[in-house]
């Protein structure tokens, strides 16, 4: 059947999908979109891969590379592969990689998450929220069909982009020796990372060499490091360099956390662990916030204001912004919003 198809040869090695048009790369990183995704969210994905083909890939065709812990179904290959302009790759996600490791205790897990289920945290009683957690955290950067690739643009289904993208990401990061960007920054909720600051502390104590002269501290904490303020990027978006994920710094770090068990017996998110592990081993001014990019995913949005605005043609209302300098402390001196991004181009600037 795929050898009546005549485009076939373009791609036919492992989990590659031949597709008719599929267009040579013409950006110049080494990078590929990432998208974790379930068969079942076919149709809010289609709608994001189309923003993304028409506000930036059109013109660059960077391939993607679609990951599950089950196969993808031939409806979900077919629809995605013909939407994009670019090669395509799926894969499934290795066993070990996605399930709960043996060595974690179920009892003490299970009664953990009874309590955060009690407690209202969100996703409190789930096991694969915390598989997927743990996965993006350490795992995601590791896949075989990843191994090829430096810079990635994690994408989920359902998000909205909404500007033109004219200047390449990726060659941004790699020109200016960047390994991390975010559009959205916030607070994490406490009951979901209760010891992961203490975890965090205790490793850089065992291995302070890892840990950059330049680092992002002063974004995570607000007491030179005693305590975790709760900032963390947002990690439904990141464009990133996966050779620092795979530097011996946070490899060990994950690890590290992975030898506790807060996966599991917590619900450690891999937005604040990636952001720990960026923040204390790459120097501050390796971390880009893409201002320009106008971003949502439920229930926040990163809106550009102004000039950025009218120049990227967004579609977004520039009143509707987590990033918005205006209004952030009210009256009473309160927070009335929940990003953290002033925090962090403070510091860098
Ligand atoms: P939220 O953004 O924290 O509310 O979590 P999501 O439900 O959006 O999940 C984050 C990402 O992981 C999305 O890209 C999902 O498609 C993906 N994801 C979550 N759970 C699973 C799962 O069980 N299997 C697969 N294949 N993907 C998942
Ligand atoms: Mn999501």
């Amino acid at each position: 059947e795929l050898s009546s198809n005549p485009f076939a040869w373009k791609n036919l090695i492992g989990d590659d999908y031949p597709s008719e048009g599929h267009l040579p790369q013409v950006g110049d990183a080494n990078a590929t979109f990432v998208i974790l995704a379930r068969n079942y969210e076919l149709k809010d994905l289609i709608k994001t891969l189309k923003q993304m083909e028409d506000r930036f890939n059109h013109k660059y065709h960077y391939p993607y590379v679609f990951l599950n812990d089950v196969p993808f179904t031939r409806e979900f290959k077919e629809w995605t592969s013909n939407i994009v302009s670019s090669k395509v790759h799926y894969g499934v996600i290795p066993h070990d990689h996605w399930h709960q490791p043996p060595d974690i205790d179920e009892a003490k897990a299970t009664a953990n998450r009874n309590k955060m289920v009690k407690d209202n945290v969100i996703y409190g009683g789930s096991v694969s929220y915390r598989n997927m957690c743990r996965f993006n955290s350490g795992f995601f950067y590791r896949h075989e069909i990843l191994q090829q690739y430096r810079y990635y643009w994690r994408i989920e289904p359902g998000v909205d982009f909404f500007c033109d993208v004219d200047e390449d990401p990726f060659v941004y990061l790699r020109d200016n020796n960047k390994v991390y960007g975010f559009t959205i920054s916030l607070y994490e909720f406490e009951q979901t990372v209760p010891t992961l600051w203490k975890t965090t502390k205790e490793f850089i104590k065992e291995h302070p060499q890892y840990v950059s002269e330049e680092n992002a501290m002063g974004f995570l904490s607000d007491d030179g490091g005693d305590s975790y303020n709760m900032c963390h990027f947002w990690s439904n978006f990141e464009i990133a360099d996966m050779d620092f994920w795979r530097s011996e710094a946070y490899m060990k770090y994950f690890e590290y956390l992975e030898s506790k068990g807060g996966f599991y017996y917590e619900r450690w998110g891999d937005a604040p662990v990636h952001s720990l592990g960026v923040s204390l081993f790459a120097r501050k001014d390796q971390i880009h916030f893409f201002h320009d990019i106008g971003y949502r995913h439920n229930p926040f949005q990163h809106c550009p204001q102004g000039d950025v605005h009218r120049k990227g043609k967004c579609w977004c209302s520039p009143a509707d912004t987590i990033n918005a300098a205006a209004g952030r402390i009210n009256a009473n001196g309160q927070l009335t919003s929940y990003s953290c991004t002033e925090r962090f181009t403070k510091l860098v600037h």
